[in-house]
């Protein structure tokens, strides 16, 4: 039998530019994605948003329900944590972002978020997959740490198929035999996977290097390779966050990577590096 066309295939030189509110993917601008791990309170943020917001960054992010490697770590504020994160959207103007993990989640997301999540963990769990796509709203895909650049292909290709054409693909990380990194960031994969689809392609380099010191180093990289954007973890206090703590940055760290982010894109911009961004 004849291999199915994909509805992910690159069969233009131009990437499919993505909206989800007020926020653009593949535009050739560099989204920034920003806010924490997990939502812990109001205080924690709102300091993150307006940092975000300040810094040109085009969403705020959030975990409301955490699906840990230890059940004795802390599982996320629930349903509490997706009316702060409303709450600072329409505060900062910013739209938001929150993983799904279940379905019941995505019910609970439609109408209050303006993109879902669907997190290295669940990355072929199909029936979330669907699900989620038929919410309607734009879906943020992030690769398995063991899948290839098919599988995930493949995954953004059943969304595609019920008719939700707003996907946009994340690297965060695969697994390797080092330790000295989290994960390891495949930027070869991600700079493959943008000749393969014309579907955004953003790094995650909180997930990929699991140090807070390689967050802003990773993201310019991925800026000065073509990429569409980077989603990063913020905190106002990076070493008390509740979760992730080693690899979230601090306000002002987030605001010096942004200036960078701009300065990285306007010295390349013309180069033949970005004809397919
Ligand atoms: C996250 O972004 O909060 C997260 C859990 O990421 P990942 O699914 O990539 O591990
Ligand atoms: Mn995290």
């Amino acid at each position: 039998m004849p291999a199915a066309p994909r509805l992910s295939r690159r069969t233009s030189e131009r990437t499919r530019v993505v909206r989800s509110g007020d926020a653009c993917f593949g535009d050739g601008g560099f989204a920034l994605i920003g806010g924490p791990c997990s939502v812990e309170s109001r205080a924690q943020l709102t300091a993150v948003a307006s940092a975000v917001e300040r810094g040109g960054g085009v969403m705020l992010r959030g975990g409301a329900w955490k699906a840990r490697t230890s059940p004795y770590d802390f599982q996320g504020l629930g349903d509490r944590a997706v009316e702060l994160l409303v709450e600072q959207g329409r505060r900062s103007g910013l739209p938001v972002i929150v993983e799904a993990l279940v379905e019941r989640h995505v019910a609970r997301l439609v109408g209050n978020v303006a993109m879902i999540q669907i997190g290295a963990r669940n990355m072929q769990n199909v029936p979330l997959l669907q699900s989620a796509a038929r919410s309607g709203l734009p879906i943020l895909l992030k690769r398995g740490p063991s899948a290839t650049l098919d599988e995930l292909l493949l995954a953004a290709e059943y969304v595609l198929l019920e008719g939700n054409d707003r996907v946009v693909l994340c690297e965060r990380g695969i697994r390797s035999f080092d330790s000295a990194t989290r994960n390891v960031l495949d930027l070869g994969g991600a700079l493959r996977l943008k000749e393969l689809t014309d579907l955004p392609v953003i790094i995650d380099p909180s997930h990929a290097s699991g140090r807070r010191s390689l967050v802003e180093p990773l993201t310019l990289a991925a800026a000065a390779a073509g990429l569409d954007g980077a989603i990063v973890e913020v905190h106002p206090t990076p070493e008390e966050a509740l979760s992730d703590a080693a690899q979230a940055i601090d306000c002002a760290t987030f605001l010096h990577m942004a200036r960078a982010v701009s300065a990285t894109r306007s010295a390349l911009l013309g180069s033949p590096r970005f004809a397919i961004a």
